[in-house]
């Protein structure tokens, strides 16, 4: 089960060919770049005798299929999308569903972003991991398509129901990936990205066991990722783990 194709699946791609991986279940929260350029050279792509499912909440003018294909079209890649090895057979997903891949219980759930966003609640032998990224989740605006009609309070209550759906995809949950984008200082709430303080609110309020700084800003150094664990980390509850993710790391939950 993989989360998005930015450039980390290149490698993530090269050791699943290695170890003879033939079902892949990709899951796409938005087509946005960073979430999905890495899938051209996802190597499984060029195996035979893989299947690779994906899956992402149904968008209201294009299919996951066309955005990728559009991708992969001359002058942005040489080789088109329907010249690959692998099978491709994608989902729709819609706001709250819930499906079974083998022993993982998945949840899809709309996240408070540009375009069509979800994020991610996987349960498997009493653990859950909960990913939820890209996402604005205690800002004043709304940034999904379609989001931002009707009245003052009927767009007051998609921001509640919208954080609603954050915390049912964190509960109690064993970690907690969360959009900490930006620092309180930096917040624009026209962009669609969270703060750090707000990964501590929602894991907090969620009951988090751990929680991972995600969606890093880019001009972020890994010393100031590593200061500001350390001054959140006294923010959090007793006994939660705090972190900044970084490319390649592991986790037992
Ligand atoms: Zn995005
Ligand atoms: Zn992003």
């Amino acid at each position: 089960m993989i989360i998005d194709a930015g450039t980390g699946i290149y490698s993530l791609g090269k050791r699943l060919v290695e170890r003879g991986q033939k079902e892949i279940h990709l899951l796409i929260s938005h087509t946005h770049w960073d979430h999905i350029h890495g899938f051209p050279h996802f190597a499984p792509l060029r195996e035979s005798d893989v299947t690779v499912h994906l899956y992402s909440l149904a968008n209201a003018h294009y299919s996951l299929k066309d955005i990728l294909y559009g991708q992969q079209q001359e002058p942005f890649f040489p080789d088109p999308l329907d010249a690959v090895d692998a099978d491709l057979h994608f989902t729709d997903l819609y706001e709250g569903q819930l499906w079974n891949t083998g022993t993982i219980e998945v949840q899809c759930r709309r996240l408070n972003h540009a375009s069509y966003t979800s994020g991610f609640r996987l349960e498997s032998a009493g653990k859950t991991f909960s990913y939820v990224s890209d996402t604005d989740l205690y800002g004043p605006r709304l940034h999904g398509e379609g989001m931002n009609t009707g009245s003052e309070d009927e767009k007051n209550q998609k921001r509640i129901e919208l954080q609603k759906s954050a915390l049912k995809l964190a509960q109690d949950t064993d970690l907690l990936v969360f959009d900490s984008f930006f620092l309180t200082n930096e917040y624009k709430d026209d962009w669609g990205h969270s703060k750090m303080e707000d990964a501590i609110r929602l894991g907090i309020e969620a009951n988090a066991r751990r929680i991972a700084f995600f969606h890093h800003a880019p001009s972020r150094s890994d010393d100031q990722l590593d200061e500001l664990v350390m001054h959140y980390s006294a923010e959090v509850n007793r006994g939660t783990n705090l972190v900044a993710a970084a490319e390649g790391d592991h986790f037992v939950l």
